[in-house]
C-alpha cells in the first residue's frame, strides 16, 4: 500500500445530488497518500479502519481551500474545507466539491497545506473558487444556481504561491515577459524545428497558441527569445512561450534518460531503507527537484519556489539555495515526516544497468538474483519467485529454449521497459547473456487473477468485483494510450498484489511465442474464447480486439473464474460468435455491468468503446456503489 502522508477522522458531507435530497454528515477516516485521498468507514471503539468508501486521485484535484462555515453550524462543523477537481472529478462527485470538516483549525490548516503540496504540480489548478457551500441548488457565496459555475473568488497566495492571485496562467513555470510589439509577419524558414511542450500553456491573448504537454509543435519563427510563433498538429498557429518547450530530439532523449535514471534511483533508494535517509533528485517534471525521504516508507517532497525565486519544502521556511534548504531540514523537520538525517549517495553503484561491461540498461546481472521458490509453469517455462540483490521481490521467467523468438523479444523489451503504470506488472529487465534467458518483473504475491477468483475470493462485494475490473481497465487504457496492443488479455494474464490491486501482465508477449498451437487462430492454445470475430477470421488485432477480451475478462470476474463458453469447442465458438452468439449474463452482474460486457462485444470493432471510455463508465458505477454504501 502507498505510504500514508496524513490520516485523520473528519466529518464528510454527503453529495446533494438533487436539490431536495437531505444532507448527511458522517465520520470517515481520511487517508492521504502521494496519489490518493481515500476515506474509510471507521470503527470508533476499536480505533480501526474498515471498508473503503471512496477515493479521489490527487492528480485530478484542482483546488483545495477552506469554506466558510454554515450559519449556526454545530461545534463539530466549524472548520470545513473543500477539495474539488478536474472534469473527471466533477463527474465522480456529481459536479460538486468534496466537503470535509476538521476538528480544529490547526488540523484543517495542516491538511490544506499538505494537500496543496501534493497537488502543486497538477495541471490546470483552479484560479477561482467558491468560498461558501453549495446548498439546495445554489452557491451560498454568489447565489449562482449552476453547480459548474466558475468560482466567484480569486484564490489568494496563501501557501507559498501555489495559487497566485490574478494569475492568468495555469502552468507552474514563470512566463517570459510578453512581446513588446505586435507580431510582424515574416516568411517561414525551410528548416523548421519541431519542439515538444513540457508544460501546458493556456492562451491569454488570441494571438497565442495553446500548448499541451507532450505534444509536438513546429516552430515557424523565433520572433524574439521568449515568444516563438508555432503551429500545432491541426495547423493552428500562434505564439508560445519558448521556455515551455524543448527541441524534439533533445526532449525525448532527456525524458528517456530521466525515466531510466528515476527507475535506477528508485531501485537504489528502496535498497537504502534507513530511517531518515534522503536523496535529492530530478523530479519527473523537468527542471524540478524532489527530496525523497525514508521514514517508515518513502516520502516525496517537491522543492517549491516562491514567486520571488526562493526555495522551500515546508511553508514559511524559504531559502535562496537548495543547499541552504537541505542544510536547514537536516536539523529541523519543520513539517516533513522526519528531519533529513543522512544523505543517501546519489551514485548508483549497484543498479542493474551498471552491473558490468557490455550491459545495457535493460540488462540485469543474473548474479544479483536469488531463486526462492517456483511459482508455476507457463507457455515459456518455469516462473520463479526470488530476490534481486538479496532484498527486492521479483518474479523471474526462465524462458525455455526454443519457446520464444528471443532476439525479437529482447528488442521489444526495450520498449516494454518504458511502460510504467500502477496496473501493469512492471518489467524490471532481462538477463540475455546466458541461456535460458530470464525476464525479471515485479512480483505479485496473490498470484494470477484466475486462481484468485476461483480459490481465494469467498464472498466478494459488488465494489470489490468492480474494482478489479477498474484496475484492469486503467492498465489497459494506459496501453491503449501508448498504442500498445496486448493480444492476450484474460484473467490468467492478470496478477493480484498483496493489497488486492489487479495488474495486467504478459502484454504483447504472444508475438514472440514459438508454438503454432498458440499463435495460429486455429491452434489448440489460441485464446479463441477471448477473441472477436475479426481476429478469429482475419487475425486483425487492435486495441478494439483487446476491448473484446476485456469484456470476456469481466465475465470471468463476475462468474468467479468460469471458463467462457464452457460447453462449446473452439470451432463451435468461431461459428457461433461470428453469427452473433454471446456469453450470458453472470448472476453476480446486474444489467448495467452486463451492458459494459455486451458493448465490448459489438461485432463492429469501431462500435466498441475505448478503454478510456470504459474507465469513466466503471468509475461512475463504482462511485454510485460507494455512495449507496455511505
Ligand atoms: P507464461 O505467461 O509464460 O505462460 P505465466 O505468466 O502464466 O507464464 O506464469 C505462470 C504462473 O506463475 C502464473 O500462473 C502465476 O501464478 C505465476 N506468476 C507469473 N508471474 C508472476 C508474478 N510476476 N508474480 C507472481 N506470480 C507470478
Ligand atoms: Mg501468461
Amino acid at each position: 500500500m502507498a505510504e500514508s502522508i496524513l490520516e485523520e477522522i473528519f466529518i464528510k458531507r454527503s453529495q446533494q445530488k438533487k436539490k431536495t435530497s437531505p444532507l448527511n454528515f458522517k465520520e470517515r477516516l481520511f487517508v492521504l497518500t502521494q496519489d490518493k485521498i481515500s476515506y474509510y468507514d471507521y470503527d470508533a471503539e476499536k480505533g480501526k479502519r474498515k471498508s473503503l468508501k471512496g477515493s479521489v486521485d490527487v492528480e485530478k484535484i484542482k483546488c483545495v481551500e477552506t469554506v466558510h462555515p454554515e450559519d449556526n453550524a454545530p461545534a463539530e462543523r466549524q472548520y470545513p474545507f473543500q477539495v474539488s477537481g478536474s472534469k473527471e472529478f466533477w463527474i465522480i462527485y456529481d459536479e460538486g466539491p468534496l466537503y470535509i470538516f476538521a476538528k480544529s483549525d490547526d488540523v484543517r490548516r495542516q491538511w490544506i497545506h499538505k494537500l496543496k503540496h501534493v497537488v502543486s504540480f497538477n495541471k490546470d489548478l483552479a484560479q477561482k473558487y467558491h468560498p461558501c457551500f453549495w446548498v439546495d441548488g445554489m452557491w451560498q457565496c454568489c447565489q449562482q444556481e449552476v453547480k459548474q459555475a466558475l468560482g466567484c473568488q480569486v484564490l489568494e497566495t496563501k501557501n507559498g504561491g501555489f495559487f497566485s492571485k490574478g494569475s492568468r496562467r495555469k502552468s507552474r513555470k514563470p512566463l517570459p515577459p510578453t512581446p513588446e510589439e505586435p507580431p510582424r509577419p515574416q516568411p517561414t524558414t525551410s528548416s523548421l524545428i519541431t519542439v515538444i511542450a513540457e508544460y501546458e500553456y493556456t492562451p491569454v491573448s488570441d494571438q497565442d497558441l495553446e500548448l499541451r504537454r507532450g505534444e509536438e509543435y513546429t516552430i515557424l519563427e523565433k520572433h524574439d527569445v521568449h515568444w516563438w510563433r508555432a503551429r500545432d498538429k491541426n495547423g493552428k498557429e500562434g505564439y508560445i512561450p519558448s521556455n515551455y518547450v524543448v527541441e524534439a530530439g533533445n526532449g525525448l532523449e532527456k525524458y528517456e534518460k530521466l525515466q531510466i535514471h528515476m527507475k535506477r534511483q528508485f531501485l537504489f533508494l528502496s535498497s537504502q531503507n534507513k530511517d531518515g535517509g534522503f536523496l535529492v533528485r530530478d523530479s519527473s517534471k523537468a527542471g524540478k527537484y524532489t527530496v525523497s525521504l525514508f521514514t517508515k516508507g518513502l516520502g516525496h517532497y517537491n522543492i517549491c519556489t516562491t514567486p520571488q525565486g526562493q526555495y522551500y519544502l515546508a511553508e514559511k521556511h524559504n531559502f535562496s539555495t537548495i543547499n541552504e534548504l537541505i542544510n536547514y531540514h537536516q536539523h529541523n523537520a519543520a513539517g516533513l515526516v522526519s528531519r533529513l538525517k543522512h544523505i543517501v549517495s546519489n551514485e548508483v553503484k549497484n543498479a542493474p544497468s551498471t552491473a558490468g561491461l557490455g550491459y545495457g540498461v535493460w540488462e540485469i546481472d543474473p548474479r544479483d538474483l536469488t531463486f526462492i521458490k517456483e511459482l508455476g509453469t507457463g507457455q515459456f517455462g518455469v516462473v520463479k519467485y526470488g530476490k534481486w540483490q538479496g532484498q527486492h521481490d521479483v518474479a523471474i521467467k526462465m524462458i525455455k529454449e526454443g519457446s520464444m523468438s528471443e532476439d525479437d523479444f529482447i528488442d521489444e523489451a526495450k520498449v516494454m521497459m518504458k511502460l510504467f503504470h500502477e496496473n501493469l506488472v512492471q518489467l524490471y529487465g532481462v538477463c540475455t547473456k546466458q541461456r535460458p534467458i530470464y525476464i525479471v518483473t515485479e512480483f505479485l504475491s496473490n498470484g494470477c487473477l484466475l486462481n484468485y477468483l476461483r480459490d481465494t475470493l469467498k464472498h466478494p462485494s459488488a465494489i470489490q468485483l468492480l474494482e478489479m475490473c477498474k484496475d484492469v481497465s486503467e492498465g489497459m487504457a494506459y496501453l491503449e494510450s501508448q498504442q500498445f496492443i496486448h493480444r492476450d488479455l484474460a484473467a490468467r494474464n492478470c496478477l493480484v498484489a498483496s493489497n488486492g490491486t489487479v495488474k495486467v501482465t504478459d502484454f504483447g508477449l504472444s508475438r514472440y511465442v514459438l508454438d503454432d498451437e498458440y499463435t495460429s487462430s486455429v491452434g489448440s492454445k489460441f485464446p479463441v474464447r477471448w477473441s472477436p470475430p475479426e481476429v478469429l477470421l482475419y487475425s486483425r488485432f487492435s486495441s478494439k480486439s483487446d476491448i473484446w477480451a476485456f469484456g470476456v475478462l469481466m465475465w470471468e470476474v463476475y462468474t468467479l473464474g468460469r471458463m467462457p463458453y464452457e460447453r462449446l469447442s473452439n470451432t463451435e465458438i468461431v461459428d457461433k460468435v461470428s453469427a452473433g452468439f454471446r456469453l450470458y449474463r453472470p448472476q453476480l452482474a446486474n444489467e448495467r455491468i452486463y451492458s459494459i460486457m455486451t458493448n465490448s462485444w459489438h461485432d463492429k470493432p469501431e462500435e466498441r468503446p475505448t478503454f478510456q471510455d470504459l474507465v469513466l463508465t466503471i468509475q461512475d458505477l463504482l462511485y454510485e456503489l460507494q455512495e449507496e454504501g455511505n
